[in-house]
Order: structure tokens, then sequence, then C-alpha cells
């Protein structure tokens, strides 16, 4: 187990198992008083008085049964609330409990307060300042503390690129939030991902812009087979091999590219095809 890192005083980066590889990530802790997240193994010892949810996917809220009160984005408190919601977002039916299967003390709970962009939330004498930052999920949000110390949840700057493969993610929000960070990111001194080693504020930029790319680089490749009257699906845009159960990925790139063919104006992937022959 990675050990806890305190980057300021009583501050903790929790890491995740193998630095939050999926179904693990990354939390930040406040000692004795706040945990944001709640994915890494070791959190379980910890008894935060609360819990912020940086946004509503199973590996950010499955500690939320330990706490007295839930902070969210009331744009996600309803599939933080209720498994209905979260199945519905997932848009894959019942087979999203696959997924819940990691987490067999994850309970949908209400979330006791909505937080929002610009709000700064008190912790004894720490500050959190709340960003708003949509497209991942349209509650999504990252956490600066202290005004140096950056929480970026699923802006989570892996090689993958960004991921928007659920009903209400949004690719043109994404590019904003990313837009966002970068005009903070100088002030910041360390980001912490939820999946993935912190990021030191010196390269923070430089990974924030590789990052925003590879929405690019994928766009680049649909217009590519949409123009060949290929279907992008299942070409290793997205994912370079589906990853099992395939189907479940496969209908997750298939989001992703409705998102693409979206932000381009294409109504769908048989629009598209017309479009682009
Ligand atoms: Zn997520």
């Amino acid at each position: 187990m990675n050990e806890n890192l305190e980057v300021a005083r009583e501050i903790f980066i929790i890491p995740g198992r193998n630095w939050g590889s999926y179904p693990s990530s990354n939390c930040l802790y406040l000692k004795d008083l706040c945990l944001i997240d709640g994915g890494a193994e070791s959190a379980w010892e910890l008894k935060p008085e609360v819990i912020v949810n940086s946004h509503w996917h199973e590996d950010h809220i499955s500690m939320n049964s330990v706490a007295k009160k839930i902070y969210a984005h009331e744009l996600d408190a309803k599939a933080i609330e209720s498994y209905e919601e979260f199945e519905r977002r997932y848009a894959l039916g019942e087979v999203v409990k696959l997924f819940l299967a990691y987490y067999p003390k994850l309970a949908f709970r209400k979330v006791n307060e909505f937080i929002e962009e610009g709000e700064v939330l008190k912790f004894g004498n720490k500050e959190i300042e709340v960003i708003h930052t949509p497209g991942h999920s349209a509650g999504h949000c990252c956490f600066l503390l202290e005004g140096k110390i950056l929480y970026l949840a699923d802006i989570d700057l892996t090689s993958f690129g960004p991921w928007y493969g659920c009903v209400d993610c949004d690719l043109q929000e994404f590019l904003d939030s990313i837009d966002k960070l970068l005009k903070i990111a100088k002030s910041v001194e360390i980001a912490v991902p939820s999946h993935g080693e912190p990021v030191k504020g010196e390269n923070l930029q430089e990974k924030l812009l590789k990052y925003r790319e590879k929405i690019f680089e994928r766009e680049r490749k649909i217009i590519e087979a949409l123009k060949s009257g290929i279907d992008p699906v299942g070409k290793g845009i997205i994912y370079r091999k589906l990853p099992e159960p395939a189907e479940i990925y496969k209908n997750f790139e298939k989001i992703m590219i409705e998102k693409h063919l979206k932000k381009l104006n294409l109504k769908s992937l048989s629009s598209a095809d017309k479009d682009g022959s």
C-alpha cells in the first residue's frame, strides 16, 4: 500500500491502489474534517464528518455511507441518491451492476448540501474552493485547497485522455472545463487526479494541453472514418482494444463518438454517414 502523503499541514493525499487505477481512486483528506471522494482502500480507516463528492461515478461515492454529511453539485445529486438515476445515466441497463459489484458497501444516499461554482467551503481553518468543471459528468467539480493544491477528480490527465461515455457527459463543456483549469494552472503547486500519480504544478499546463489535444486527435480520426464511409465505432479510435466486457465498452465508445458528432453538429451516426460520403 502507498503511504499517505501530507501535501500541506493536515492535508493528505490518500492514494488508491496502484495510484488509483480503476476500480480504485485517489482521495484528498483534511484531517478529521473532510474527505474529498472515497475510492481509496485505506480511506476506510478514516472517520470523516463530511465527504465531498467530485461527481456521481461509483469509484468516487463508494464510501458515502461512512460520513455524517455528503456534499455534491446539484446536477449530480440525483445519481448519488438513487440507483435508478445512476443506471439511467450509464445507459447500460442492469449490466451496470457489474461495476457496482466492486463496491459491496456502496450505498445510494441523500446529498445534504449542494456545492456550486466559486463557493468556498470552510473546514476548520482550511478552505476549499469549488470549481465546477462539467463535461465528464454534468455536476463534475474540481477543488482548489489553500489556493495551491488542485484536486482534478476525473480530469485525470491519463494517456487514455478524457472520458465522456455517459448520457450526461458533454464534449464542449469538457473542453471549456480544461480551459478553465489552464487559467489557474500557474498558481497550482500540486495537482491530484483521481486516477494516476500527482502532477507537479510546473508540469500541469503541458499535461492539460496534451490531454485536451486527445479530443481533437479522436475527432480527426472520426471525420476521416466518416469520409471513407466507415462506422467509427469499434475501430480503435477511442479504445485501442475494447476491454472486457467488450459490449459495455463498445457502448461507451458509441456514446463518446455520438458526443463528437453533436459537437460537429452532425445529428447521429446515420446522418453523419450521409454527410461524410
Ligand atoms: Zn468519473
